[in-house]
C-alpha cells in the first residue's frame, strides 16, 4: 500500500511529484483520507487482501504535523490487514525532520526510513534547490539512529550538472561511513515541465556528459558492492537483509493500493489513478465521491511489457516461463530471438561483467542484463519487444 502525503515546504527544481508548498490544507487532507480509507476498505478490490508494506511517499511525509500521524495510522491499520513482519516505511526530508517528527514515526510503528540526502556536497544541493545542506544530512541520518531506526535508506542523485567524479566518488564514502542499511542511486532526470527542464531548454543549464554519467553509475556500483552492499536493482542497493520490501513488489509485478492525491493503484489488470489537485481530492471526498480520475485496463502485451520492462531492472531478472505464459513462444524460441538478435547470451549472475561482452545472461530459469547491458538498459528492452514483436 502506498499513501501520499503532498506538502513540501519548498519545490525543488527537477522534481515532477505532485505537491504542494503550503501546509494549510494539512487538517482538511487528512480527513479526506481518513474518508478515503473508508472507501476502499468497503469496496472489494482490496478488502480482502493482506498488505506486506506501507510506504508513505510525497510530498514531505516527515514534514506533517504530529498530531495527525497516530490517528491515520490506526485507522489504516483498523481497516486492513497487514502481515505480522509488515515494512512500514515513510520517506523524509533532512532539511524537515525534527527529532519529535520521528520519535512520533517511531512510536506509532514506522519501521523503516528513506532519506532524501541527494548529494553530500552543499553546491550540488544548491544547485537541486534542496532546502538542506550536507552537514543536516549527516545530522539527518544520525538523528534517525537515535530515534531507533535501525533499517535507514538514503537518496543520492548522480549526472547533476558541474559534479565532477571526484565529489561524487566523496558523495559516496560519505554515504558509505555513514552505512545506512539501503542506498538508492538516480541519474538525474529533466521531466518534462520541472523549472530544470526549463532551465535546460532554454540553455541556461547543460547536461551532464554522457559518458561522465555512464562513469559515475559505474563507480557507484563499484563503491557500494566493495563496501558490502547487494545490487538489487539498476539503482538500488542493499546490505543483505535489508532490501526494500514496497519497492520490490512493484517490481515482481504485485497489486498495490494507492491512497491520497495523484497515488496509483494496480490490481494485476487494471491501474487507476487518483486526482492530482489537493483541492479537488478532498472535495470529492468530502461529497462521498471516489477522488480517482483515470484508469487503464491493461492488455496482455502491455503486461508482459512492463514485467520485462521491470524484471530487466533487476538481479533477479526476468523468469522466461513468465514470458512463455505470455505469448506462444517458447523458451528455446525465445532464447533463440534473443541470440539471434544480441549474439551470445551469457552464463553470469546478472549485473556482473560478462568476458564475451553479452549484454544478457541466463541465470537461473531467467534473463538478465550483464554489466555491459545494464549500462545500455533503455536499448536492449526495445530490442527485446522487438524479438517478440510486442510494440
Ligand atoms: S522534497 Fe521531494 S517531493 Fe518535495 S519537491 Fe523536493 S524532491 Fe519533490
Amino acid at each position: 500500500m502506498y499513501v501520499h502525503f503532498p506538502f513540501c515546504r519548498h519545490k525543488c527544481c527537477y522534481c515532477d511529484f505532485y505537491s504542494v508548498g503550503t501546509r494549510d490544507k494539512e487538517a482538511a487532507f487528512f480527513e479526506a483520507l481518513h474518508q478515503e480509507i473508508d472507501l476502499q476498505a468497503a469496496s472489494e478490490d482490496f478488502s480482502e487482501s493482506t498488505f506486506a508494506t506501507l510506504y508513505i511517499g510525497g510530498g514531505t511525509p516527515s514534514l506533517v504535523s504530529p498530531q495527525f500521524l497516530a490517528p491515520f495510522f490506526r485507522h489504516i491499520l483498523a481497516k486492513f490487514n497487514f502481515s505480522q513482519d509488515a515494512e512500514f516505511s515513510f520517506e523524509a526530508n533532512p532539511g524537515a525532520m525534527l527529532r519529535d517528527h520521528l520519535k512520533v514515526f517511531k512510536q506509532v510503528g514506522f519501521n523503516r526510513l528513506t532519506i532524501g540526502v541527494q548529494s553530500f556536497q552543499d553546491d550540488e544541493l544548491a544547485f537541486l534547490s534542496r532546502i538542506h545542506s550536507a552537514r543536516e544530512a549527516v545530522q539527518a541520518i544520525h538523528a534517525a539512529r537515535e530515534c531507533g531506526f535501525d533499517n535507514v535508506g538514503i537518496d543520492l542523485i548522480f549526472g547533476i550538472p558541474a559534479q565532477t567524479i571526484k565529489s561524487w566518488q566523496a558523495t559516496l564514502h560519505t554515504a558509505i561511513r555513514l552505512a545506512p542499511e539501503h542506498i538508492s542511486m538516480y541519474g538525474l532526470t529533466y521531466e518534462a515541465g520541472t523549472p530544470l527542464w526549463r532551465q535546460e531548454r532554454e540553455g541556461r543549464v547543460q547536461k551532464c556528459d554522457e559518458e561522465l554519467e555512464r562513469d559515475m553509475l559505474l563507480l557507484g556500483m563499484e563503491m557500494l558492492t566493495e563496501a558490502g552492499y547487494e545490487h538489487y536493482e539498476i539503482s538500488n542497493f542493499a546490505l543483505p537483509g535489508f532490501r526494500s520490501r514496497h519497492n520490490s513488489k512493484y517490481w515482481d509485478g504485485s497489486p498495490y493500493l494507492g491512497l491520497g492525491p495523484s497515488a496509483h493503484s494496480f490490481d494485476a489488470k487494471r491501474r487507476w489513478w487518483n486526482v492530482d489537485d489537493i483541492d479537488v481530492y478532498v472535495a470529492k471526498l468530502q461529497a462521498g465521491q471516489s477522488p480517482v480520475s483515470g484508469g487503464e485496463l491493461l492488455s496482455r502485451h502491455t503486461r508482459l511489457h512492463e514485467l520485462i520492462l521491470l524484471g530487466l531492472r533487476c538481479a533477479q531478472g526476468v523468469d522466461l516461463q513468465v514470458v512463455q505464459n505470455y505469448t506462444d513462444i517458447s523458451e528455446n524460441e525465445f532464447l533463440d530471438r534473443v541470440t539471434g538478435l544480441f549474439g551470445d547470451v551469457a552464463r553470469v549472475a546478472p549485473f556482473q561483467e560478462s568476458h564475451d561482452n553479452a549484454l544478457l545472461t541466463l541465470w537461473r530459469g531467467s534473463l538478465g542484463l550483464t554489466r555491459a547491458g545494464l549500462l545500455l538498459y533503455d536499448a536492449v528492452c526495445k530490442n527485446i519487444f522487438g524479438v517478440m514483436a510486442i510494440n
